[in-house]
Formats: C-alpha cells, structure tokens, sequence
C-alpha cells in the first residue's frame, strides 16, 4: 500500500517529514495489517486511505499533547493491532514503548510486527490492564501512558493511572464524547490520582468527526487497592 496521504497530512498536520525508510515501514505495517486482518479481527477499517488517516495520523496526532523525548517510558493500554503506540514509535525509535493487550491472537500480531519491522525496545505483554496495574514492576513506572477505545473515561482512568508515575502523564485519544466522558470521571480522578490538564481538539482530514486528546496529569500516587479485580472496573466504574 503506499502512504501518500499520510506523507502529507503528516506534514501538513504536524510538520513532520516521513522519509522512505519510515514511509517503507509503514507501508508494511499497512500490508501486514490487513493481511492478517483476514484471519485474526484486528480492526474494522480496512480502507487503505482510512488505515492512513483513522489509524496511523490518529495515533501521531498525540504529537500535538506531548513530545517524545529519548528513553521516555511508554505504555500503550489495550493497544490491539498497535495504535496508538507503535506509529509513535516508528517516528521516535528512541522511546520504550510496551504494548498491553489482553488478547492473545493480537499480541501474536504485535510480536510478528515488531519483529518484522526490526523493532527494539519495544515490548509485547500479553495481559489484562488490572491485572498488569497491580504488578509491582509496571506499576507507577510509566511517564506517558496512552490509550485509545478501550473504555469510557471513569474505567479508563482505572487502567490507565496506576501504570503512570507521580508527575507522568496519561492521553486518552476520544471522539466527540470526550467532554460528557470528562464530567463523569471526576471521581474516578479524585480517588486514583490524576488531575484533568486539558482537551485538544483534532480534525484529521477525511474524518468528519472530531476528536479529542484528553491529557490527565497524575498528581499523587493511586491507593493499592487500584485497580479492583479483572471486570469490577467496567461492572462498578468509579
Ligand atoms: N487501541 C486500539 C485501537 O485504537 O485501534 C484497539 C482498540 S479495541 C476497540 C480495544 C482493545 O482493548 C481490544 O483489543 C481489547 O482486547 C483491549 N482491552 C479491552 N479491555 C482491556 C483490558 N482490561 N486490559 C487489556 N486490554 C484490554
């Protein structure tokens, strides 16, 4: 598949330049992506102008949160084929990125691609997010955790913040329902730790919806009885 449009939206978007060996990987990221969406259900999108836009310049449109800065401890929450994390790590190689995912024939997808891409520091965990939250080596030792549809904002905020560090920083990347699902995540916000810092707006080209990246700043550490139990999340959200 080429990659014209992101090439240009990209630069147009966020003034990045996407050489040929970037433009190279993500085309192969694009081909295996849809190769495999055959066997395994990896995503719903499989136009390949739809795969450049609401895929691959959706996840690099976290650019406009945050920067990227060498060695920064990455975590991408419920990642499924990648996004938004491994596009940011294709732009910025010198991120530790770690893909959680709960399912294993996703995981199966992010190990064949990393490996084909020659992808170092990156790391596929093949887990649920309460359950990796409690473990003592990821907890609170993230700098910037992301996620995009995986939940609403309250459970959200359950999976995400006990992955970020005191001071680090957690982006959601939302549609249009980013603000209602802020209102309701105040509590979720007061009893785990994080401060709502602000909501970017960001219209992509051809997508006619726009989105949001809510940015959570985490201000005091998340009591250790966070994350409940796999399910009580979603079944009794904060
Ligand atoms: N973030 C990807 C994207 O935007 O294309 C995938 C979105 S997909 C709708 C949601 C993904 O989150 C699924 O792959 C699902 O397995 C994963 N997921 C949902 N709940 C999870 C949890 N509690 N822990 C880990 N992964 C979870």
């Amino acid at each position: 598949m080429n990659v014209d449009q992101l090439v240009r939206s990209s630069r147009e978007l966020l003034g990045l330049e996407l050489g040929p060996d970037l433009q190279r990987a993500f085309s192969i990221y694009a081909d295996d992506l849809l190769a495999w969406n055959e066997n395994v259900n990896l995503t719903a999108i499989t136009a390949p102008e739809a795969v450049e836009m609401r895929h691959f310049l959706d996840s690099l449109s976290v650019l406009r949160a945050v920067s990227l800065t060498p060695g920064l401890r990455v975590i991408d929450v419920g990642t499924g084929a990648g996004f938004p994390g491994l596009p940011l790590r294709l732009i910025c190689p010198s991120i530790e990125l770690t893909l959680l995912e709960a399912t294993a024939k996703k995981t199966a997808f992010l190990e064949h691609i990393s490996k084909r891409l020659k992808l170092n520091n990156v790391r596929v965990l093949n887990a649920r997010a309460e359950e990796a939250g409690q473990l003592p080596e990821e907890r609170e030792r993230f700098d910037l955790v992301l996620a995009r549809a995986v939940a609403q904002m309250p459970v959200l905020m359950e999976y995400l913040l006990p992955f970020c560090r005191v001071g680090g920083m957690c982006v959601a990347l939302k549609g249009e329902t980013a603000h209602a699902e802020v209102r309701q995540s105040e509590t979720a916000l007061r009893i785990l730790g994080g401060h709502l810092e602000k909501i970017i707006p960001i219209e992509l080209p051809q997508v006619p919806e726009t989105h949001h990246l809510v940015l959570v700043k985490k201000v005091a550490a998340t009591p250790p009885n966070y994350p409940r139990r796999a399910g009580m999340p979603t079944k009794r959200p904060l």
